[in-house]
């Protein structure tokens, strides 16, 4: 299964910066570009690590859509460690507030 994403920019579930456009063998993804982060996400894979030597580290944790099982990327975090993770999905629009991990 292939899930269509229209243009977003998710945030690195780390620095909470927008991520840039990355290529990854032809599919498009997103890479944090703070130095030494190493997180990225795409559609199919989720978010996960890229180490030194270009392997893709798949995170064990990953959240998905309820409705589809589509890996989510994480849209926006508010004051107080609030953040909104959204489908990507062009024609799902589900999303999930969830209390940052750190914050606990
Ligand atoms: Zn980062
Ligand atoms: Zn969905």
């Amino acid at each position: 299964m292939h899930a269509a994403i229209e243009s977003f920019s998710p945030l690195c579930d780390l620095h909470f910066f927008p991520m840039s456009t990355k290529d990854f063998d032809g599919e498009r993804g997103y890479a944090c570009l703070e130095p030494g982060c190493t997180r990225c996400y795409s559609s199919t894979l989720g978010l996960f690590d890229l180490d030194h030597e270009g392997r893709i580290l798949r995170e064990k944790f990953q959240q998905l859509c309820p409705r589809d099982r589509t890996f989510m990327y994480l849209d926006s975090v508010e004051p107080g460690g609030i953040q909104t993770w959204r489908c990507a999905r062009v024609s799902c629009n589900q999303s999930q507030k969830l209390k940052s991990r750190a914050a606990n």
